[in-house]
């Protein structure tokens, strides 16, 4: 089997169920991964995306990863089966590449990534959950269904706290039991009032609040005293991904678990936070986006790495609120998966009729990550001709 063509295309997304709102000025990359095997009279597709937040990665992607992956040798992708190997795949789009200067390199290489375990797992004709826990060896450590929640809950430019609260009865109506809103303003009164209006209906232990790295030391060490009092589920991207010294201040003076990882896109930056980031692996999460981490075959580099210094998988969390990071929570046991219902549309959310029982949503068993059964999502992969 051969790559024979990879389209990609850049869309908006929006942080917003109305994406109106907020300006929408945040992009993303689709990408179609081709090959000259056939399913259903149709050449076996994979797709991906470039996750959230981080914005499209077209440059790279037609410029770099996807000619090495189309000029590739037949032999040079091929695991044992003849068929695509995604882990082969990506050493073939690392050709070249010098280690370090991560940039945002990794995150078009886990956009491709993520197209080429769709590939494979449709070739195998198994759901990414299932094929990814026979690559990585991770079949005891499998989850038929995933511990998730709601990921949302950004400032609305007017009328913020009812339209906020309005929000978290829209996850309740969906089952979502888990919360997390953003916070990350400097007006600490802000924060304490959604949080505050939010604890109106969600206990303090199911919500997180996320803080986008948003606060410089002084902010966050007053953030940290300030909602030490409520106890809540997680404090997330407290300051600067590199500040490690205000990360571990705030840890110590915070007390409750911190959420942290979201902005490091490599083994190596991982280590740096295990190393400097003061946290505690029996109470802290560990947000690494799999797709922002240069894709599969780097964060299952990273979780080995830091299972063996301590962190047990129930803590790490992956970022992301799409189809793709339910398929990684489930076949690597992780300890569960965001979920944006709202944002981020149409590639947020899970598959059309995803269903939440006590907490947790098991993954589509249709072959591949199952975009095809989430409509919002299909009809943009569609547009990639
Ligand atoms: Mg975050």
């Amino acid at each position: 089997m051969r790559i024979v063509d990879v389209r990609e295309r850049t869309i908006s997304i929006s942080r917003y169920r109305d994406p109106a709102l907020g300006g929408g000025a945040l992009t993303t990359s689709l990408v179609a991964v081709v090959t000259d095997a056939r399913r259903d009279g149709a050449p076996l597709t994979g797709f991906g995306f470039a996750s959230f937040g981080r914005f499209a990665q077209g440059g790279l992607i037609r410029e770099r990863f996807a000619p090495r992956l189309i000029a590739a040798a037949e032999r040079d992708l091929a695991g044992a089966d003849g068929a695509i190997d995604p882990l082969r795949a990506w050493s073939v789009m690392m050709r070249g590449e010098k280690p370090g200067g991560h940039g945002e390199r990794c995150v078009a290489v886990g956009a491709l990534d993520m197209a080429l375990w769709d590939l494979a797992a449709k070739a195998a004709e198994m759901p990414v959950y299932r094929f990814l826990s026979h690559a990585a060896g991770t079949q005891s450590l499998r989850n038929e269904a995933v511990e998730v929640y709601a990921g949302g809950g950004y400032v609305y430019p007017e009328r913020d706290v009812q339209r906020l609260v309005e929000e978290i009865q829209m996850f309740s109506d969906l089952g979502y039991a888990r919360v997390k809103i953003k916070i990350g303003d400097s007006d600490l009164a802000r924060a304490r009032a959604r949080i505050e209006a939010v604890l109106e209906g969600v206990p303090a232990s199911s919500l997180a609040v996320d803080a986008m790295n948003a606060y410089d030391a002084s902010h966050a060490l007053a953030a940290a005293s300030a909602l030490r009092p409520y106890g809540l589920w997680w404090f997330e991207d407290v300051c600067d991904p590199l500040d490690f010294d205000t990360l571990r201040a705030v840890k110590a003076a915070y007390g409750g678990a911190i959420a942290a990882g979201e902005a490091l896109f490599s083994l190596a930056e991982a280590r740096l936070v295990h190393r400097y980031g003061g946290l505690d692996p029996h109470c802290d999460i560990l947000l690494f986006d799999p797709v922002h981490c240069y894709g599969i075959p780097e964060y299952l580099r990273i979780v080995a790495e830091l299972e063996r210094a301590g962190w047990p998988r129930r803590a790490f969390w992956p970022h992301g609120g799409h189809l793709f990071g339910l398929h990684v929570a489930a076949g690597l046991g992780l300890g569960g998966a965001e979920v944006n219902p709202f944002a981020f549309a149409p590639l947020g959310g899970l598959h059309d009729g995803a269903r939440i029982v006590d907490g947790r949503v098991a993954p589509p068993d249709a072959p591949g990550i199952g975009f095809e059964l989430q409509a919002a999502a299909r009809a943009a992969f569609a547009t990639l001709r």
